[in-house]
């Protein structure tokens, strides 16, 4: 019985968890993030992540958050993640998630250069990385941008090497009033806590300096599902376990790196 009395208080704050994403979702995201006038401004954002499935995996909040209120939303994906021989497929599976996530497929751009192979162990060049940022920044006029922090979520080098990239554009060659965050990694314990994490979130935002960090609450989990469902070739049995468990299908943490 003694484990009942583990089990029923974290059913209970569980499913209250999940009442609070669903039943009043926009009121409990932080809806400063990128609109800090008093007028609405339509932001430029160019998302970079390193592998089709990455934006579906761990960026679902922070695009429903974007495209809901209308900013103009870019993708750089910066391989097709050709490490099992997948390559044309994922990119193919990377479009059809966007288009669930209503992101315009014209602004989906998706690399498959020699130099970023996916992979572990395969190093990234970072100003190489910085180049194509600058390229993609311009282009597009874009003013903010958001990617991994240092540690990349799952840790997989690929992603660390996208967030030093990152850096490296921010540090040579950003040359106007560029914005730029970060997700924040967080411990295993409340990587798979499910919609539970959405409190430590929200308390974590509110120990640092206003307008510092940003929690996003998912307005549409089930979008994160669909979406995540798109990428085929990955989604089996222990991915769909791991988005229904992990709290980046419920809510992301963007920390200001710039
Ligand atoms: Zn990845």
């Amino acid at each position: 019985m003694g484990w009942m009395l583990i089990i029923i208080p974290i059913l209970v704050v569980w499913v209250a968890s999940l009442c609070k994403i669903f039943l009043a979702p926009s009121s409990h995201s932080n809806p400063t993030f990128l609109n800090n006038g008093p007028a609405f401004q339509k932001r430029n954002v160019l998302l970079v992540v390193a592998h089709p499935d990455d934006e579906s995996m761990f960026f679902s909040p922070t695009i429903s958050y974007l495209t809901s209120r209308g900013h103009n939303l870019y993708l750089l994906c910066l391989s097709v993640g050709n490490a099992d021989g997948l390559g044309s497929i994922r990119k193919d599976e990377l479009y059809r998630a966007c288009a669930v996530h209503k992101v315009q497929l014209q602004q989906v751009q998706v690399l498959d250069h020699p130099d970023l192979q996916d992979g572990f162990g395969l190093v990234w060049n970072h100003d190489l990385l910085a180049k194509i940022i600058a390229e993609e920044v311009d282009s597009h006029g874009i003013d903010a941008l958001i990617t991994f922090d240092s540690y990349g979520i799952s840790g997989h080098c690929n992603h660390r090497d996208v967030h030093y990239g990152v850096r490296k554009f921010l540090l040579d060659s950003s040359p106007r009033n560029i914005e730029a965050w970060e997700l924040v990694s967080i411990n295993i314990l409340r990587k798979y806590s499910g919609p539970l994490d959405i409190w430590l979130s929200n308390l974590e935002s509110m120990r640092h300096p206003r307008g510092t960090v940003h929690w996003l609450l998912s307005e549409h989990p089930r979008k994160s599902f669909l979406a995540m469902a798109q990428h085929s070739s990955q989604w089996v049995w222990f991915r769909k376990l791991f988005v229904a468990f992990s709290s980046y299908t419920y809510v992301n943490t963007l920390r200001k790196i710039k």
